[in-house]
């Protein structure tokens, strides 16, 4: 296996979460019914006709700016001819012959920090086939052609991949791409985001492409690694053998980790590709293409170099805020309200930003895994929850009532002032009932008392934990722990005249 080079080449399909389809008005969401999200245009019924919806158009766009590819201003569709029961028209409407985005490169870094340069061949728009479901045993196939005509933009990159790390990290990036422009969610187990991995192997110092295979159906980062290790020894064994690699597709099979054979070269099939004749070509105005330039998001390593940089993060804060667009609009929100037109890197934005990440990375993320819910499926809102920052700013609230009320509104949306006021979590500046309540503690407590009494120190802590339970996280902490001090010294001195 030293003796070779690993070369890989990937083709990644994203599934745009438009509202419509791409060449007709259905629906582009999950329907609980098969067959539902249908008419007779993706269902390929004589005469219909397809036309292009305009925000696949512009999802196609904002993605080429971000691979930094060319944008074609004149680009087509051609129809690739081939029969398959889950897909109806017997042809699938894609860009053959000239795509819509032409070259580009992304940058990446792997785990271990290594640099590199991907180069991307092409990016086009395609419809996307319906969905065969076997069932073996009654010896029937079921069709379901809610998917059919979903857009898909494919990405193919030059063969530029040297390691599954690189795959993994250049998925990685695409996937924040994606995110972050909003036009899809990039799941690749729920297989909104698909990449088949061509792979070849060749000496080391060669400069000629060796001959490669292509893999399919690689669910997760994992299997990605496990189908590369396995197929690059596969093709290394064949090698060494002095035997040639057959250019064909292999699928992935989880469940032994092998790549097995789908079609040989014989078999991929002529598609006898040509201008597709129901569709005009593809006409975009620069204007259209500078304004969507104009809207470009930031993306995820700009902004954690920005909230480093401006707000004093640290890296790993800056990570997991920007993991997923929803948390750092959460993130970014919050601070504005709370920090309401103050500049942004002066010492108490920063401050400001710091109390936010704590909490988002600490609470936010513990109640995202305990509650196994996706980033932004949460119900808090940045109102709800500034409001809530300035109340614990402002000594209306204890810390501890903060995060409690936190938990609460990951769930439900409510008004914090309100759900507060309602449960009486104010801090009261009662000094009767906080008196009371620190007398009855230091008689419940006796053990406590004494520790403290005999000199340790850090049973006051426990006490002012237990009189803040009395009264119900109402009392000022600040008040209440001078009042137990001053009350413990007492007992100390008294203990020390008896003695
Ligand atoms: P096709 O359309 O037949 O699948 P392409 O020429 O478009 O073929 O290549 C598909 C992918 O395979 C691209 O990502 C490309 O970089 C990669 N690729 C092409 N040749 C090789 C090779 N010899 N080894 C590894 N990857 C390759
Ligand atoms: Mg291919
Ligand atoms: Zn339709």
């Amino acid at each position: 296996m030293n003796k070779f080079e690993i070369v890989m080449g990937l083709e990644v399909h994203i599934e745009l979460a438009t509202k419509h389809k791409i060449f007709c008005r259905c629906k582009n969401t999950f329907a609980e019914a098969s067959n539902r999200n249908v008419c007779p245009v993706c269902l390929g019924l004589p005469g219909a006709l397809p036309v292009l919806n305009p925000e696949v158009l512009s999802c196609a766009v904002r993605m080429g700016l971000a691979l930094q590819g060319e944008i074609d201003r004149n680009s087509r569709f051609d129809r690739k001819n081939y029969f398959y029961p889950d897909n109806a028209t017997a042809y699938q409407i894609t860009q053959f012959y000239a795509p819509i985005v032409r070259g580009g490169q992304v940058e990446i870094r792997t785990e271990d920090g290594t640099a590199s340069t991907i180069r991307i061949h092409e990016m086009h728009m395609e419809d996307d086939a319906g969905k065969l479901t076997h069932a073996p045993e009654e010896r029937i196939s079921l069709v379901d052609f809610n998917r059919k005509g979903v857009p898909l933009l494919e990405i193919v990159t030059e063969p530029d991949f040297r390691t599954a790390d690189e795959v993994i990290a250049f998925l990685e990036k695409i996937r924040m791409f994606a995110m972050y422009l909003g036009i899809s969610d990039g799941k690749l187990h729920e297989g909104s985001m698909r990449a088949d991995v061509n792979l070849s192997l060749r000496k080391h110092g060669d400069e000629t492409l060796g001959v490669r295979t292509e893999m399919k159906n690689l669910n997760s980062f994992t299997s990605i690694r496990r189908a590369v290790a396995y197929e690059a020894d596969r093709q290394a064994r064949l090698l060494d053998a002095g035997k040639a690699i057959v250019f064909e597709t292999r699928r992935f099979d989880e469940a032994d980790g092998t790549t097995k054979v789908m079609r040989t070269k014989e078999e991929i099939m002529d598609y006898r590709y040509f201008p597709e004749p129901d569709l005009l070509p593809v006409h975009l105005p620069e204007e259209r293409i500078r304004s969507l330039e104009a809207q470009m998001p930031e993306f995820r390593e700009e902004k954690a170099a920005r909230y480093m940089r401006e707000l004093s993060l640290t890296q790993e804060e800056a990570q997991i805020l920007t993991r997923h667009p929803a948390t750092a609009h959460l993130f970014e929100e919050t601070l504005r309200l709370w920090a309401d037109g103050e500049p942004t890197p002066t010492e108490g934005t920063r401050r400001k930003a710091k109390t936010i990440a704590a909490r988002m990375c600490g609470d936010l993320m513990y109640l995202c895994r305990e509650k196994k819910a996706d980033p932004g499926t949460w119900k808090i809102t940045p109102e709800a929850f500034a409001t809530l920052l300035r109340m614990q700013e402002d000594g209306e609230i204890t810390t501890k009532t903060a995060r409690d009320v936190f938990a609460i509104l990951f769930d439900k949306n409510l008004d914090p002032m309100v759900y507060v006021n309602e449960n009486h979590l104010l801090i009261t500046k009662d000094e009767d009932a906080l008196a009371a309540a620190v007398d009855a503690v230091l008689k419940a407590q006796e053990p406590s008392v004494s520790d403290y009494l005999s000199g340790k120190e850090k049973a006051a802590g426990h006490l002012l934990g237990c009189v803040m339970k009395a009264t119900n996280g109402q009392a000022d902490p600040q008040a209440a722990r001078k009042l137990l001090l001053k009350k413990l010294a007492q007992l100390k001195a008294e203990n020390e005249t008896t003695e």
